[in-house]
């Protein structure tokens, strides 16, 4: 079990696991994204509505203050919400610019930028994505962006790889794509963003099956599904699981306010609530 008092040296803790903008919009679970601590890089992947709330009211206590990365996989406002809020916090006590914020392009551009412009000129570093480009968010912390599928807007997936740290990835919202075994294949540990309980290519999602296929492709350790829809949600997280755990690969469905301790994950998984 995990120590409840305080986090493991490398963890993530899932700020919210809703997928769609039905579960957003009714907060059935929360939309907060994924806060990460990585060696000397802390942030949140796709803050949505709700990510601040979240992380102040974690238990062991984590900050907005202490923030010195943000990443945003796209621009779907479920991801991408609270941004300039967490910018905010990222930039309070330093009167230089401060932090790393990666994100896409159509998140950046001038006229409809998700990043506020006078947000901007707080932010030390500020990087766009491209496929297979590796940034440093923190010194011995590197983040790999993977190009994605995702209607109409610049999507990425990402792997963050650092000394202590086992390679993680997260498989963002998306097609599932051809290359994806290819490109995720050293990941000891994936999270899929699985919105759908069966494939439906008009919506750009992947689905159980395949996060299946894609699990029976990589074969990590450990493996964790978030993001999902009503059908999902009404299956249950025992019954994802027991779904698509494979031998050698433990499949758990995330929970809000679930962490994960990054290299127990991958030592014999065990998450907790
Ligand atoms: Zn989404
Ligand atoms: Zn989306």
């Amino acid at each position: 079990m995990l120590d409840k008092t305080r986090y493991p040296d490398n963890f993530i803790r899932f700020l919210g696991t809703a997928g769609t903008r039905f579960i957003m919009l009714s907060q059935r679970r929360a939309s907060g994204g994924i806060w990460f601590s990585c060696g000397a890089s802390r942030g949140v992947i796709d803050p949505g509505p709700g990510s601040l709330v979240r992380i102040c009211e974690a238990v062991p206590p984590i900050s907005p203050v202490d923030i010195n990365t943000l990443i945003l996989t796209h621009r779907h406002v479920d991801h991408s919400s609270d941004l300039n809020v967490l910018a905010e916090g990222m930039t309070l006590k330093s009167l230089e610019p401060r932090g790393f914020v990666l994100l896409t392009e159509d998140c950046f551009e001038d006229g409809d930028s998700v990043l506020l412009k006078y947000m901007k000129k707080k932010i030390k570093k500020i990087a766009l994505h491209s496929d297979g480009a590796i940034f440093e968010p923190a010194a011995g912390v590197s983040v790999e962006s993977v190009l994605h599928s995702h209607h109409g807007v610049e999507c990425y997936g990402l792997i963050f790889r650092g000394s202590g740290l086992p390679v993680w990835g997260l498989v963002s919202d998306t097609s599932p794509l051809e290359n994806f075994p290819e490109r995720y294949k050293d990941c000891e540990l994936i999270v899929i963003n699985t919105a759908l309980l069966l494939p439906r290519p008009r919506l750009n999602h992947m689905s159980l099956s395949d996060a299946k296929s894609l699990l029976a492709r990589i074969r990590p350790r450990a493996a964790v599904i978030t993001h999902m829809g009503n059908e999902l949600l009404d299956m249950g997280s025992g019954e994802i699981s027991r779904k698509l755990s494979l031998p050698g690969t433990k499949v758990t469905a995330a929970e809000d306010g679930m962490t994960i301790d990054l290299s127990g994950a991958v030592n014999g998984f065990y998450p907790d609530t």
